[in-house]
């Protein structure tokens, strides 16, 4: 998988998931906020949390 927005925020917070479509698509969905599907890419978030090293995708 390549993930979409290589530069965001969110693929270093344990609050992101990756979210794939049957047709391939590939989303990040934040569980944090209240908003669930952000314009991307995040640069900065008050939320972010890191994600434990051994979870890196
Ligand atoms: S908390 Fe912020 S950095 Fe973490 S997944 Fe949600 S939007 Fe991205």
């Amino acid at each position: 998988m390549s993930p979409p927005f290589p530069s965001s925020l969110c693929h270093r917070c344990a609050h992101n998931r990756y979210i794939t479509t049957p047709r391939g698509s590939t989303f990040l969905r934040c569980g944090a906020l209240a908003q669930k599907y952000l314009p991307q890419p995040i640069r900065r978030c008050p939320a972010f949390s890191p994600r434990p090293r051994q979870e890196s995708p």
